[in-house]
């Protein structure tokens, strides 16, 4: 039998989050990574926006909190706990880290929490490049001994599901993110994109915040799930893998699991997988999946990119009931699709330019008052695009010709 690598499933009963992840730790050996003195341990909990931890949006405080004080058990020299939030504003991510719960955790437990903007950059080369050929990041990605990934279980509009390797996506910086949304506008390009950011921050250590969840159209506006769950292990390509089983989705459905897969990342296959303390099946809670459903395009890049930008392309409409005009979405659309309205009174809601548009779902996954919304209308946009125009032209073209034939 061939080598496995180990998952670890633990529920946590009576709210206690420290027993399960230390279990979950001690069940995969993690101590093992823990060997060298003076460590520089860098963790990734998921901070993407100022929401409190019930909303079940950030990496949940208590899940950081019991990695800090796992890490603490072997003396290291420095903590750091640090994430650069969704948007580009100065200040969001420090928002994000009072918000979440995760700054007063991290003042408490003596670690160091800093938006990764704040830290020293780099620019880092992507070896074997699917999408990207470098990432601006942080400094810190370099300098730690150890990297902990601690993402959270959420449904995710457009990548379907964000734990493991979506998690990273938070080590690009800010205005940096919207670039590569602007960049890889297509799906299949953006978790190209995804997997390519996380070959370069991979951590040698994950922890699944399985605790509140969300469902439904995640990352930001989905409903909460209280799974109760830690999940550890290495290879996050199957713990992602474990999680789409556990929530009732199917790994094939995550378009950038296969491509991860193809980096040599990890692997989907569970025949490779060992999994200790719980089932899968023991732990089963099927979620309710985000609207859209994406698709995968085998196709040439200019294919993909004409149908993305063409019959995947939505309309975004604002709720006039919900929003403060607080300016998130038109200062972090990636390409300005988004402008103002003339006057900033109750009301008026911002303009949307769908020429410009990219349907990169920014703006739903950052309004802190869930005021975005978006509509699909496939045979609409088939019809109105060159492609549904040539067929309706060509289709018109064959029946005048069968009829021509008939009248003579
Ligand atoms: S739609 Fe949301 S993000 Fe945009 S201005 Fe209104 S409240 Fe802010
Ligand atoms: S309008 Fe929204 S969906 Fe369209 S490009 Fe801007 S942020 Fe992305």
């Amino acid at each position: 039998m061939g080598y496995k690598t180990k998952i670890a499933i633990q529920k946590i009963k009576n709210e206690d989050v420290k027993t399960s992840v230390f279990s979950a730790l001690e069940l995969i050996n993690a101590k093992e990574l823990m060997q060298k003195d003076n460590m520089i341990v860098l963790l990734k909990p998921n901070i993407l926006m100022g929401k409190p931890p019930e909303r079940g949006v950030n990496t949940h405080p208590e899940v950081v909190r019991s990695v800090i004080q796992w890490v603490k058990k072997f003396n290291p020299a420095k903590i750091y706990v640090c994430d650069s939030a969704g948007g580009a504003k100065v200040g969001i991510t420090e928002k994000a880290i009072v918000d979440s719960g995760i700054g007063i955790v991290c003042e408490e437990e003596g670690a160091e929490c800093l938006p990764f903007e704040k830290s020293e950059r780099k620019i880092y080369k992507i070896e074997n490049p699917l999408e990207l050929e470098e990432i601006s990041s942080s400094k810190l990605i370099d300098d730690a001994d150890l990297i902990i990934n601690i993402p959270k279980i959420k449904t995710h509009w457009q990548c379907t599901l964000t734990c493991c390797i979506k998690n990273m996506f938070g080590t690009v910086l800010l205005a940096n993110k919207a670039k590569t949304h602007a960049q890889a506008a297509v799906l299949d390009r953006f978790c190209s994109a995804l997997v390519d950011i996380y070959s370069v921050s991979k951590p040698q250590l994950t922890v699944i915040d399985g605790y509140i969840c969300m469902e439904g159209q995640g990352p930001s506006s989905g409903d909460v799930v209280k799974l109760d769950l830690i999940l550890a292990g290495y290879d996050p390509v199957a713990l992602d893998s474990v999680v789409c089983k556990i929530i009732g989705f199917d790994p094939s459905e995550v378009l950038y699991l296969a491509k991860a897969e193809q980096k040599e990342l990890g692997s989907t296959d569970l025949e490779k997988v060992e999994i200790i303390g719980e089932t899968i099946k023991d732990v089963y809670r099927k979620f309710k999946r985000p609207k859209l459903k994406p698709i995968s395009m085998p196709l040439p890049k200019w294919l993909a990119n004409y149908l993305g930008k063409t019959i995947f392309k939505a309309t975004v409409k604002f709720n006039k009931e919900k929003c403060k005009l607080c300016s998130t979405c038109w200062t972090n659309c990636p390409v300005g699709a988004i402008t103002p309205p003339l006057e900033i009174k109750k009301g008026n809601v911002p303009k949307w330019d769908s020429k410009k548009c990219i349907t990169c779902f920014c703006c739903v996954e950052l309004c802190p008052h869930e005021a975005v919304k978006f509509k699909i209308n496939y045979i609409k946009n088939a019809l109105f695009s060159w492609m549904g125009l040539g067929c309706i032209a060509f289709l018109a073209v064959v029946s005048l010709f069968f009829l021509w034939i008939q009248v003579n």
